[in-house]
C-alpha cells in the first residue's frame, strides 16, 4: 500500500446492527419454542452518570432484540458481601439467563469476588475466571464482549490471524488480556504491550495486527503502523477520540476501525448474542 491510500474503515455500527438483528431473530425462535422470553439482568451499584448511562442503553438495546431486561440498582454503600449475595440469587433464579455487573464497581467493593459469583452459564460478559480460562484454552464459552466484538470485526473483514504478529497494547482482565488470548486461540503471535512496556513504538512497528486497548489519547502514532496492518481502536477517550492517531495510522494501515463506529457497537451486540446463547443452553436443556 503506498502512503498515499487510505485504509478500509472497519464498520462496526454495520456489523453490531446485523447482529444485533440475527440475535432478535434467535430470541423470538427461542421465546415460541419455549414460552420462556431470554432475561439478562443488570447490576448496578451507586450512581456513576457514565455506569447509569451504559445500564441504560443496555436495557434499551435488549428491549430491541427481544430480551428481558431484570434491573437491579443497589446503594453505591452496598458492601462486598451483599453484592455476592445479589448476584449468586441471581445466578440461582430461573428466571435470569444473564448477568451482567456494571464496573467499574465502586473501591471499597472487591470486584473480582463479585465477578466470581456469577454463575458461568450466566456469564455473558466474560468476565468470569472461568470464562477468561475457556478463551485461553479456546474452548467454548463466554467471551468478554469487548474482545469477542474485535474477533468478529476481524472475521467480518477476513483478517488472516495464522502465524500473524499481533501487538495487544493494554492488559486489563475485561479487554486486553482476553482480546490477547482470543488472537491467541486463533493462532495468531501475540505480543502484550502495557504501562511498563519499554520500547513500545518498535513492538509496535512488527504488528500485522495491532489492538490498542489503553485509553491513553492518540497513544499509538500513525507513524509506527507497519504498511498494510490492521489497526483494531478500542479506546475511547473523551471528545470521541480513540487510542490511535487515526488521520496518520489510516494513511498506513490496510484496515482501522473508527472511533466512534469502530469496536464500540460491537460490545453491546456481542452481550446481547451470548445472552440469547446463555438462554438457548439453559432453556433447551430442560425441554
Ligand atoms: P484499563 O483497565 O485502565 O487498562 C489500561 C491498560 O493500558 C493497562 O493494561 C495499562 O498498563 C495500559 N497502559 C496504560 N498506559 C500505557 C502506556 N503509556 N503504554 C502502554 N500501555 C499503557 O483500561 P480498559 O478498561 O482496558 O480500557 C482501555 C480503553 O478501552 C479505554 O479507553 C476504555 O474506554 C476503552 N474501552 C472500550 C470499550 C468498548 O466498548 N469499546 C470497552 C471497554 C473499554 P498496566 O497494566 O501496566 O497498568
Amino acid at each position: 500500500m503506498s502512503p498515499t491510500q487510505t485504509a478500509q474503515l472497519m464498520d462496526g455500527t454495520g456489523l453490531a446492527k446485523r447482529v444485533v438483528e440475527e440475535t432478535a431473530t434467535r430470541a423470538a425462535e427461542l421465546t415460541r419454542r419455549t414460552g420462556t422470553t431470554p432475561c439478562l439482568a443488570t447490576v448496578l451499584v451507586g450512581e456513576d452518570p457514565a455506569s447509569v448511562t451504559y445500564v441504560r442503553m443496555k436495557q434499551a438495546r435488549s428491549a430491541k432484540a427481544g430480551i428481558l431486561s431484570r434491573r437491579v440498582v443497589l446503594p453505591a454503600t452496598t458492601t462486598t458481601a451483599e453484592l455476592v449475595d445479589t448476584l449468586t440469587a441471581l445466578s440461582h433464579d430461573p428466571q435470569v439467563h444473564g448477568i451482567l455487573l456494571q464496573h467499574p464497581v465502586g473501591p471499597h467493593i472487591d470486584e473480582r469476588a463479585a465477578f466470581e459469583a456469577i454463575a458461568p452459564e450466566k456469564d455473558v460478559d466474560g468476565v468470569t475466571m472461568h470464562s477468561f480460562g475457556a478463551m485461553s484454552f479456546g474452548l467454548p464459552g463466554f467471551a468478554s464482549c469487548t474482545p469477542g466484538g474485535i474477533m468478529r470485526l476481524l472475521d467480518e473483514y477476513n483478517v488472516e490471524l495464522v502465524g500473524k504478529r499481533a501487538v495487544v497494547v493494554g492488559r486489563s482482565a475485561i479487554l486486553g488480556k482476553p482480546a490477547g488470548m482470543l488472537l491467541l486461540a486463533k493462532d495468531a503471535t501475540v505480543t502484550y504491550c502495557h504501562s511498563r512496556t519499554a520500547g513500545l513504538s518498535a513492538i509496535v512497528a512488527e504488528a500485522d495486527i495491532v489492538v490498542a486497548a489503553v485509553g491513553r489519547p492518540r497513544l499509538i502514532r500513525g507513524e509506527d503502523i507497519k504498511p498494510g496492518a490492521v489497526v483494531i481502536d478500542a479506546g475511547y477517550n473523551p471528545g470521541n477520540v480513540g487510542d490511535v492517531d487515526f488521520d496518520a495510522a489510516r494513511t498506513r494501515a490496510r484496515l482501522i476501525t473508527p472511533v466512534p463506529g469502530g469496536v464500540g457497537p460491537m460490545t453491546i451486540a456481542v452481550l446481547l448474542a451470548q445472552t440469547v446463547d446463555a438462554a438457548a443452553r439453559q432453556l433447551e436443556s430442560h425441554l
